[in-house]
């Protein structure tokens, strides 16, 4: 854990759950949350459900945001969406650059490069996913990676990069069917994301991973060298194993 955080958990719903059933999502998980105090914890919901998590965690430490942003702060961009508008919305995250949104919008590491610009001029947290497409051999993932960074990052200042939340989403651990990558090859990945990191003078980092995450592997996930916090997907949808995957005991 040297040079992180606290440790970070949370959840995006992707597009899952209406804004009743998100009320009914954030009533649920509230009580069973509120006692956290030593890690920070966050949600990520649609669009539609935002309000509702500004409205149902009002008050408690956990934090919300959007689950992407478009690069500009207004304009005639229709259906999307901005980060004032988030930032207004008491919005505190944004992820950027899901495999998903690479995958279904075209979404480029020079897309994501502006949308972490616009998240940080509105001081929202942006959690920026990167991870290679295939299971295969470990420097090919490594080499992956660091064109990610070096193209979705790489222009940033170090104050700016030590504001930025860097998940590890190996596309081919994500969603049904896929099992979470090993703990050896996570540790390889969050060293060369750590040494990348590093490289540019950022102190301070915060490197997440997400992929098949649930509550049988997540503290064995933890416990992987450099891995500060859990990004978890479909396995957050039921609000109790969210709140169970969210009260892990943390590795010491
Ligand atoms: C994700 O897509 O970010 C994710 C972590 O999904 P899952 O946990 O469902 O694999």
């Amino acid at each position: 854990m040297n040079g992180m955080n606290r440790v970070l958990i949370g959840t995006s719903w992707k597009m899952h759950l209406t804004w009743t059933e998100a009320v009914a999502w954030l009533r649920a998980v509230r009580p069973l949350l509120d006692s956290v105090d030593d890690r920070d914890l966050f949600v990520l919901p649609p669009f539609p459900a935002l309000e509702a998590a500004r409205r149902e965690l009002e008050g408690s430490g956990i934090g919300y945001g959007g689950q992407d942003v478009h690069a500009e702060d207004q304009g005639a961009h229709t259906g999307d969406v901005s980060a004032p508008m988030l930032a207004d919305l008491g919005c505190r995250y944004v992820e950027v650059g899901h495999s998903e949104r690479r995958r279904d919008h075209g979404e480029t590491d020079p897309i994501v490069l502006a949308k972490v610009r616009a998240a940080l001029r509105w001081d929202l947290t942006p959690i920026v996913c990167i991870g290679e497409q295939t299971r295969g051999r470990i420097d090919r993932a490594r080499s992956v990676i660091e064109t990610q960074l070096e193209r979705g990052l790489g222009p940033l200042p170090m104050a700016d990069l030590e504001r930025v939340v860097l998940a590890y989403e190996p596309v081919w651990a994500i969603g049904d069917g896929a099992a979470a990558a090993d703990s050896g090859h996570i540790e390889v990945i969050h060293a060369a994301i750590d040494a990348w990191l590093s490289a540019r003078g950022a102190k301070v980092r915060r490197l997440i991973y997400g992929g098949s995450v649930n509550l049988a592997n997540a503290a064995d996930l933890l416990a992987v060298p450099r891995v500060g916090g859990l990004f978890v997907g479909r396995a957050a949808l039921d609000p109790r194993t969210f709140a169970a995957i969210a009260r892990i005991a943390l590795p010491s």
